[in-house]
């Protein structure tokens, strides 16, 4: 959190924890004491096909965790569906061509430029917006990249803005590989 606060222009983090949301409230109340940082809420959750991301939400999509399921749970909850590191391991590659996700985790801060670069292209042939991840399981390995999104300071407005593909996913000079 002090990261995120003394950070020169990041100033929204997604939480996105790995098949719950149980850190959401303790990253929520940290932050409530900055009213310049914003929190979204999410998960990540493991499908047999590969790591799907629900941005928006506060609670696991229910059982079982099947991609379409997923997919359904994000739409109707008004959520934004990304698929995560597509050509990275538990990344769904290619299979991704077959589900109407929301967008695309074209940049990760834990895969390598060759995965990244595919995972850029998969988003362009599917006309899908590319967001970016840190994927940081630590504080250091935090703002390795980041997601550039039109929009206010409001989770409603940043998760219609990525729907609408006004973003674009950046990488910064704490990245080790770019
Ligand atoms: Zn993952």
């Amino acid at each position: 959190m002090e990261q995120l606060v003394a950070h020169n222009f990041v100033k929204v983090a997604a939480v996105t924890d790995h098949d719950t949301t149980e850190g959401l409230s303790v990253t929520r109340q940290l932050a409530s004491a900055y009213p310049d940082i914003l929190i979204i809420p999410g998960v990540e959750i493991s499908t047999p096909q590969g790591d799907l991301l629900v941005l928006g939400t506060e609670e696991t999509p229910p059982k079982p965790w099947t991609v379409e399921g997923i997919i359904d749970f994000a739409r109707d909850q008004d959520c934004v569906s990304v698929v995560a590191h597509p050509y990275r391991e538990y990344g769904m590659g290619d299979l991704a061509r077959n589900y109407k996700v929301d967008a695309i985790e074209v940049l990760n801060g834990e895969s390598p430029p060759s995965a990244n670069r595919l995972a850029q292209e998969l988003a362009k042939s599917m006309g899908l917006p590319g967001v970016a991840g840190s994927d940081a399981h630590q504080p250091s390995e935090l703002y390795t990249v980041y997601t550039e999104v039109q929009a206010s300071l409001d989770v409603d407005e940043i998760l219609k803005a990525l729907k609408k593909g006004l973003v674009a996913a950046h990488s910064t000079d704490r990245s080790i590989h770019f």
